[in-house]
C-alpha cells in the first residue's frame, strides 16, 4: 500500500473538540469521523485497529470453549417485557416502530435475547453447561455521549453468556472468563485489573470491572497496589486453579467506588500500599443467577425436577478498547503513539527519502516491501513528496512501531531501522524481518 493512495486523512492540529489524547489522536489520523452525536464512521486506519483486537477477542473466548454465535442488533419489545426491563431501562434504549407498529429496539445488551434463543431449544441438563457469545453492534442513547468511541451511543461489544445447572458449575464458568479477559488484556499490552463491582442494571450479586489505570478514565477505583504484581500468566483451566487464580486476586482489596467503603480500605490496605485514582473500564463480568432465566422460564430438567439454569454474562467493549489503548500508550507531549504490535494497523512503514528526478529509493522501497510481505509482515510505503522529516513526524503520530528509512545512508545491504521509541539500528532486510516476526509472535 501507498500512503498517496491510503484513506489516511490527516489533519495539521489536533481538532478543538477534543478534550482527551485518545480522541484527539483518533480524529488527527483519521481513524475515525463522526457522523452524528456519539455515532462514528470507522475510517480504514481505525477499522483495521478495531478488527485486531475483535481477532485477539475471539481467539481468547474460542480458547475457553465459548461458541461463537451472532445475534441481530434489532429486538423485539416482547421478551424485555418478559424480563422486566423494558420499563426499567428507561431512556437509554433506542425504541423503534416497525410498520406493523410493533414496537422493537435497537439492543443495548443481550441477556433476553439469548435467553429466550436458549429456552427454546435446550431441554436437558446434560446440555450444559452452554457458553456462548457474539460481537456486535450495540445502541446506548448516552445521556452525554464523550471522549469520542469512549462513551459514544453505537458501539462494538463482545458479549458473552453462560448458562449453567448450579452456584458452583456457574462459578467455573464465571472463573473460565475472568481467566480469559486476563490473557485477552495481555496480548493487547495492556495492564487491566479485575475489580469488584457493582451490577447496575444487568442485576445479580457477582461482578468484576476490569481496569485500567488512566487519568482520563470515568470510574473511580481504590486499589491495593500489591494487585499489579499478581501473576496472571495461568493457562490451566480446571475448577480448582481457577478459583485459586481469582483467590489471589480478590485478596487485594480492589473495589470501584459503587463498593468502596473507606473503613474496609484503611482496615485492609496498609497506608503505602493504598491507591486511589481513576481507571477505563474495558470489560465487565456479572453473575446473576436466575435474574432473567426465572422471570423468562428458562429451566432444564435435573432429576425429574425443572431448574431454572443459572446465568452470568461477560462484556468487553471492543470499540472502546482502541482509545483505551491509546490512552495507555500515547505520549502527547512529545506527539508519539506506539501500538502494540498485535494490533497495529501496519508493522512497518517504508520511508524513503525521495529527491527530484531520482526515484531509486522509491523502487527499493518496492522491492523491501515485496520482500516483507512475502515474510507476513505488513508494511506501508510513504510515497508522498514531504520532506524526511515531516515523514518521521507523522510516522510517530500514526504509531506504527517500526520505521525503515530508505535513502542514501541505506548503502549495501544495511538499511536505517528504528522502533518507535528505541535508538536507530542499521540491520540487513533478513535481519529487520526476523525482528518483526519474533516480537510477532509473542
Ligand atoms: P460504563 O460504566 O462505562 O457506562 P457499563 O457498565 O454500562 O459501562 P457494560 O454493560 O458492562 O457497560 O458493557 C460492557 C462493556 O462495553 C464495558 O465494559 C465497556 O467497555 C463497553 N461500553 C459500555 N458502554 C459503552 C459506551 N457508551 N461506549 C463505548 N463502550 C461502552
Ligand atoms: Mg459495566
Amino acid at each position: 500500500m501507498y500512503f498517496s493512495k491510503a484513506f489516511i486523512p490527516i489533519l495539521k492540529n489536533n481538532p478543538a473538540e477534543a478534550k482527551i489524547k485518545s480522541h484527539q489522536l483518533m480524529l488527527r489520523v483519521g481513524m475515525i469521523k463522526q457522523s452524528s452525536s456519539g455515532i462514528y464512521s470507522w475510517l480504514p486506519l481505525g477499522f483495521k485497529v478495531m478488527k485486531k483486537i475483535e481477532q485477539i477477542v475471539r481467539e481468547e473466548q474460542d480458547r475457553i470453549g465459548v461458541q461463537e454465535m451472532l445475534m441481530p442488533t434489532i429486538q423485539s419489545s416482547e421478551i424485555w417485557k418478559e424480563s422486566g426491563r423494558y420499563e426499567d431501562y428507561g431512556e437509554e434504549m433506542l425504541r423503534i416502530k416497525d410498520r406493523q407498529n410493533r414496537e422493537m429496539l435497537y439492543g443495548p445488551t443481550n441477556e433476553e435475547l439469548v435467553t429466550e434463543i436458549f429456552r427454546s431449544s435446550i431441554k436437558s441438563y446434560k446440555s450444559l453447561p452452554q457458553l456462548l457469545y457474539h460481537i456486535q453492534w450495540k445502541f446506548r442513547d448516552e445521556l452525554r455521549p464523550r471522549f469520542g468511541i469512549m462513551r459514544c451511543r453505537e458501539f462494538y461489544m463482545k458479549d458473552a453468556y453462560s448458562f449453567d445447572l448450579n452456584d458452583d458449575d456457574a462459578s467455573f464458568s464465571y472463573n473460565k472468563f475472568f481467566l480469559s479477559y486476563l490473557r485477552t488484556f495481555k496480548r493487547l499490552d495492556l495492564s487491566a485489573i479485575p475489580m469488584a463491582a457493582d451490577t447496575g442494571p444487568i442485576g445479580g450479586n457477582l461482578s468484576h470491572e476490569f481496569i485500567i489505570l488512566a487519568d482520563t478514565g470515568e470510574s473511580k477505583i481504590y486499589t491495593d497496589k500489591r494487585i499489579f504484581e499478581v501473576d496472571s500468566n495461568s493457562t490451566i483451566l480446571d475448577k480448582n486453579s481457577l478459583k485459586k487464580l481469582r483467590n489471589e486476586y480478590e485478596n487485594f482489596y480492589s473495589v470501584t467506588d459503587e463498593k468502596f467503603n473507606k473503613n474496609e480500605f484503611e482496615q485492609k490496605v496498609p497506608e503505602e500500599f493504598r491507591l486511589n485514582t481513576k481507571g477505563i473500564e474495558v470489560g465487565h463480568i456479572f453473575y446473576f443467577g436466575d435474574k432473567y432465566s426465572k422471570p423468562m422460564n428458562a429451566s432444564v430438567d435435573f432429576q425429574g425436577k425443572k431448574e431454572f439454569v443459572k446465568m452470568g454474562s461477560y462484556g468487553i467493549g471492543v470499540s472502546r478498547l482502541v482509545g483505551a489503548i491509546i490512552e495507555a500508550k500515547y505520549d502527547d507531549k512529545n506527539e508519539i503513539m506506539k501500538w502494540p504490535l498485535s494490533v497495529s494497523p501496519y508493522d512497518c512503514a517504508i520511508i524513503p527519502i525521495i529527491n527530484k528526478n531520482d526515484s531509486s529509493n522509491l523502487e527499493k522501497s518496492n522491492k523491501i516491501f515485496d520482500y516483507l510481505k512475502s515474510n507476513k509482515v505488513d508494511p506501508i510505503i510513504d510515497d508522498t513528496d514531504e520532506n524526511i522529516s515531516a515523514k518521521i513526524k507523522k510516522f510517530n503520530l500514526i504509531g506504527i512501531p517500526f520505521q525503515l528509512i530508505i535513502g542514501k545512508k541505506s548503502e549495501g545491504d544495511l538499511f536505517e531501522f528504528k522502533e518507535i521509541g528505541k535508538e536507530t539500528q542499521k540491520l540487513t532486510i533478513e535481519e529487520i524481518t526476523n525482528q518483526i516476526n519474533k516480537l510477532k509472535s509473542n
